[in-house]
C-alpha cells in the first residue's frame, strides 16, 4: 500500500449547489470524528467550484477538464489559470468521456495538460483501453502510446498523476483483475517513472482496500461512488484501515 494514497472525486455532470454543498459538508462531518492519511481531490462540476472552495476545509479541490489555449476568443471554454483562480490544485484530463464524446487525441490532451502545469496544477491524465483493444491483447500498446502522446514534455513525478482508468469499466460495474490492473500499473511504472498512478473504474467500498494493495497503485480516482458521501467515506477509510 501506498504511504499516502491520494483518493480523487469525479462528480461528472451531476450536483447543483445545494447537494454539492451537502456531500462536502457531510465528509467534513466523518473527517472530524476520524483522522485519515489520505489526500482527497474533489472534482465538482465548474459551476460549484466556487462554492465548494469556501466549503473545503482540508479537502482540495480539482476541475474536470481545462481549455487547450490559455486564454482568448473560446467561447465556453476554461482556462487552467481560471482553474487555478478557483481555487484549484488539479485537473483531470484526457478522460474517455472527453476523448470519446469530445473527439480529444491525445495531442489536444498534452496541450491541455501543459496550460494545467503552467497555471501551476497538478496534471491527472486519465489512460485505458476498450474492451475490444483488452480482446486484441493490445491494452499495453494503447496505453504506451497515450502516455507517449499525450504527457507534456515539461512533466514531471511532482505534477503529473496517471490514472489507469480501463474505459470498459467506467460506470459499468466491472472492474479488471486484480493481475490485469497490475500488470497495467507496472507497464506505466516502467515507461513513466516515479510519476504517481492510481486506478479509476468502477472503485466501490467492497474493491478499494484491494485495489490499493496492488504494486505501484498509489490511489483512486472514484466516479459514481463519489456522489455518495458514505460510501465515498468508506472508500477513504479503505486507505487508512490498511496503510
Ligand atoms: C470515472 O469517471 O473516472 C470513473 C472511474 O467512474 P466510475 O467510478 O463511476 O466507474
Amino acid at each position: 500500500m501506498h504511504k499516502n494514497p491520494i483518493i480523487i472525486a469525479n462528480w461528472k455532470m451531476n450536483g447543483l449547489k445545494a447537494e454539492g454543498l451537502e456531500i462536502i459538508r457531510a465528509l467534513g462531518n466523518y473527517a472530524r470524528d476520524q483522522k485519515n492519511i489520505s489526500e482527497i481531490v474533489i472534482c465538482p462540476p465548474f459551476t460549484l467550484l466556487f462554492p465548494i472552495a469556501a466549503a473545503l476545509g482540508d479537502l482540495k479541490l480539482g476541475g474536470q477538464d481545462c481549455s487547450a489555449y490559455e486564454k482568448g476568443a473560446h467561447t465556453g471554454d476554461i482556462s487552467a489559470m481560471m482553474l487555478k483562480d478557483a481555487g484549484c490544485s488539479h485537473v483531470i484530463l484526457g478522460h474517455s468521456e472527453r476523448r470519446q464524446g469530445h473527439n480529444e487525441q491525445n495531442e489536444m490532451v498534452r496541450e491541455k495538460s501543459s496550460r494545467a502545469l503552467e497555471a501551476g496544477l497538478t496534471a491527472i491524465v486519465c489512460v485505458g483501453e476498450t474492451l475490444e483493444e483488452r480482446k486484441q491483447a493490445r491494452a499495453l500498446e494503447v496505453i504506451g502510446e497515450q502516455i507517449l502522446h499525450s504527457l507534456p514534455k515539461i512533466s514531471s513525478p511532482a505534477n503529473v498523476i496517471i490514472a489507469y482508468e480501463p474505459v470498459w469499466s467506467i460506470g459499468t460495474g466491472l472492474v479488471p483483475k486484480d493481475s490485469d490492473i497490475a500488470e497495467v500499473a507496472e507497464f506505466i511504472a516502467r515507461i513513466a517513472k516515479g510519476v504517481r498512478i492510481i486506478y479509476g473504474g468502477s472503485v466501490k467500498s467492497g474493491n478499494a482496500a484491494e485495489i490499493l494493495k496492488l504494486n505501484h497503485i498509489a490511489g483512486l480516482l472514484v466516479g459514481g461512488a463519489s456522489l455518495d458521501a458514505g460510501e465515498f467515506w468508506r472508500i477513504i477509510n479503505s486507505a487508512n484501515i490498511h496503510a
